[in-house]
């Protein structure tokens, strides 16, 4: 087993969103996290951030929301197919396409993977499905899977355990938005991660147990916040996308870590 990281471009979000207190008119340039998970059964991807339009359109397919609280800073050697390439993985060996959320940053690159099988949460898809071509919540109606693509919807309460073997389990997360999950990859050795999706967007808002400035249910949001500083404390390397000062320092696309325990 092996996970990598993927730097696929930068956002520039409103504080307000990341942190709460209501929208601020400054931004804070985050990156934009994918995931790749190397198991037995196949490669699975967690999260595809943004579609390829959005490089030399961003309003055209975001709306106005790329000009105001989520300014994209994004090229076409930043996307996730030019990432796993860099990588030497081979993109038409992806099983699955997984996303944390439907937001148009999380799932922009799912259609890019046409062999792949799109799993999603019944409850963020339906949730999705209401809001896309608004222009205003973050969903994009062409993000969520292509053409001919297999779109499997799965839903469960607390957890799903993709495998049956306990490697990959889909943590739900919800708050953020309804359907919101997170990714816990745990290695034969016991080592684990988990990959927060939007449920977090800062190291403090971990050390603090905050939710994220942008919730849907504040209530839910700060559970889930509560869930992964849980996990944390039980010995799990949190892993949050928007953190810069996580990814910072690291290679555009980097091996975390692998069967045998060597970081790279
Ligand atoms: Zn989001």
């Amino acid at each position: 087993m092996k996970l990598f990281s993927a730097c696929c471009g930068h956002i520039g979000v409103d504080i307000g969103l990341l942190e709460g207190g209501g929208i601020r008119g400054e931004l804070r340039r985050v990156p934009s996290m994918c995931f790749v998970v190397e198991h037995p059964e196949g490669l699975v991807v967690w999260d595809t951030s943004m579609h390829p339009c959005v490089c030399t359109d961003p309003v055209g397919y975001w709306g106005n929301l790329a000009t105001t609280v989520t300014v994209p800073d994004y090229a076409e050697n930043e996307t996730l197919i030019a990432r796993l390439d860099e990588a030497g993985i081979d993109a038409s060996r992806i099983r699955f396409v997984i996303n944390s959320h439907l937001h148009n940053d999380h799932c922009g690159m799912n259609r890019f993977f046409p062999q792949a099988t799109v799993l999603a949460r019944r409850s963020e898809y339906e949730h999705a499905k209401g809001l896309m071509d608004t222009g205003k919540h973050g969903y994009v109606r062409d993000d969520f899977f292509g053409d001919g693509q297999t779109l499997e919807l799965i839903e469960y309460d607390d957890t799903f355990d993709l495998f049956g073997d306990g490697a990959l389990v889909l943590v739900s997360t919800v708050g953020h938005t309804p359907g919101h999950q997170s990714l816990q990859v745990t290695f034969p050795s016991g080592r684990r991660f988990v990959m927060t999706g939007d449920a977090l967007y800062t190291a403090r808002q971990l050390a603090t147990r905050q939710p994220p400035g942008l919730t849907f249910d504040r209530k839910e949001a700060q559970a889930s916040a509560d869930r992964l500083a849980d996990l944390e404390d039980a010995g799990a390397t949190i892993l949050i996308h928007h953190e810069p000062s996580l990814w910072e320092t690291r290679p555009a696309v980097a091996l975390l870590w692998q069967e045998g325990g060597e970081a790279a």
